[in-house]
C-alpha cells in the first residue's frame, strides 16, 4: 500500500508540496491534485462526498464540485474526494445538481449511474443508522459525539 502523507488541517496543498519537495508544485500538477484529494478524503472522514462509500487512498478520485468545464477552479476547496462511480455519474453537473439528483428517489427516467449512486447512498446511510442502533444497544456506556449533553 502506498504511503501518503496527510498534512495537518489548515495547511494548503501548495504549502505541503513546497515543504515536502524542493520546488513549488504548479496548481495543475499531479502532485498538487494528489494532496488536494488526500486532504479532502481526510476532511470527509474517508467517505465519498456524494454516497458515503468508504474510500482508500487507492480508490479515491478528485472531483471538482464546480466542474472545470463550467469555470470551476483547480483549488483545494473546489475538490472533493469521491468514488469513481459518483465522479463519472456526476460528469459536468455541479455539486448541488448532483446532490439533488441522487437524493431524489429514482424513477423510470433516471439515468442508471444516478440510480446506482442513489442506491449506494441509501445503503450507506441505512448501514450507518443500523450500526449506531446496534452500538447503542450493545455498548450503552460508549459515549458518542452525537450525545452532547
Ligand atoms: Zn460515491
Amino acid at each position: 500500500m502506498e504511503q501518503v502523507r496527510c498534512p495537518p488541517f489548515g495547511c494548503s496543498p501548495r504549502d505541503t508540496i513546497m515543504n515536502n519537495m524542493s520546488y513549488p508544485a504548479p496548481r495543475n500538477s499531479k502532485a498538487y491534485i494528489k494532496v488536494c484529494r488526500q486532504n479532502a478524503l481526510h476532511r470527509q472522514g474517508g467517505l465519498c462526498h456524494y454516497c458515503d462509500t468508504p474510500l482508500t487512498s487507492e480508490t479515491v478520485t478528485a472531483d471538482h464540485k464546480h466542474p472545470r468545464a463550467k469555470g470551476g477552479r483547480h483549488t483545494s476547496m473546489n475538490i472533493a474526494a469521491a468514488c469513481s462511480d459518483c465522479n463519472n455519474a456526476k460528469g459536468n453537473m455541479t455539486e448541488g445538481q448532483f446532490f439533488k439528483a441522487v437524493k431524489k428517489p429514482p424513477s423510470a427516467t433516471t439515468p442508471f449511474p444516478i440510480m446506482l449512486a442513489w442506491m449506494r447512498r441509501k445503503l450507506n446511510t441505512q448501514t450507518k443508522r443500523s450500526s449506531r442502533r446496534l452500538d447503542k444497544q450493545f455498548n450503552p456506556s460508549v459515549r458518542r459525539s452525537s450525545d452532547v449533553p
